[in-house]
């Protein structure tokens, strides 16, 4: 077996764990595997926000202690693929991320893209479909950092609240947002459905009729681990309490 195949590309923690939400971080990692040469990138490249979210794992992995949630995280960079995007997409193994290029994404053939789908998105895939299948009235959420600064313009929303076709956790959310954090809430900001960054809920969430959202927190705020621990707890609460205004009382509550 080489080194490449031996990486486990999906991490999913808590995978027992009691609560109706089914956590998701695509985008948690940085890590290229090594037959992949670093994609031709220098280092400075590979640790930055264009490769990976930096802080929502941290975020993550607190929802899920506080909520007793399971979380699904990609182990691998979304430079490598893009799990929160279908193997159809172009960005799915991106040549250009922003102001970067990915020199290792030049040209590929349509069998390294398959290969890559295999290797890298089917197991993330799989490990979503099997953790939402055994939930009951699973509620999907999304978990996403952005950087505060792109294409040279300061961004001034600070959590964005995400949604595709159905508003219905996203709206219940940004109507409790103030009793929760001072930060600029606002919809489908810095992006929304029309940059296809909805691909997971429109995958696990949408056909099963489940509430979803995805949460985009700039990534500024969480940089420490006190930062992402306390951002954790406060969308930990935010979230028991939007899924209560919906109707939805008990299936999601602070067990920690
Ligand atoms: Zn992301």
């Amino acid at each position: 077996m080489t080194q490449n195949q031996a990486i486990d590309t999906v991490q999913i923690v808590n995978p027992t764990g009691g609560s109706a939400a089914v956590l998701i971080c695509e985008h948690a990692s940085h890590y290229i595997p090594d037959a992949l040469n670093h994609l031709g990138l220098p280092l400075k490249a590979r640790d930055s926000h264009a490769a990976w979210d930096p802080g929502a794992l941290g975020v993550s992995l607190r929802i899920a202690r506080k909520l007793d949630a399971v979380l699904i995280a990609s182990n691998v960079s979304r430079l490598v693929y893009d799990c929160n995007r279908p193997p159809s997409a172009p960005d799915a193994m991106p040549a250009r991320s922003e102001v970067i290029d990915i020199p290792g994404n030049f040209n590929l053939t349509p069998v390294a893209r398959e290969q890559r789908t295999q290797m890298y998105y089917e197991p993330f895939r799989k490990a979503v479909v099997e953790q939402v299948d055994k939930t009951t009235a699973p509620i999907i959420v999304t978990i996403h950092s952005f950087t505060p600064i792109y294409y040279g313009q300061k961004r001034h929303v600070e959590i964005g609240v995400l949604h595709d076709r159905d508003t219905r956790l996203a709206d219940a959310m940004l109507n409790t947002a103030t009793a929760h954090t001072n930060a600029v809430v606002l919809r489908n900001d810095p992006y929304g459905p029309d940059n296809g960054v909805t691909h997971t809920l429109r995958e696990h969430a949408l056909p099963g009729g489940h509430l979803n959202v995805m949460l985009e927190i700039r990534n500024d705020l969480i940089q420490t681990k006190d930062q992402q621990n306390a951002m954790g707890d406060m969308i930990a609460s935010w979230l028991v309490d939007a899924v209560a205004a919906i109707g939805a009382q008990g299936t999601v509550q602070c067990v920690a």
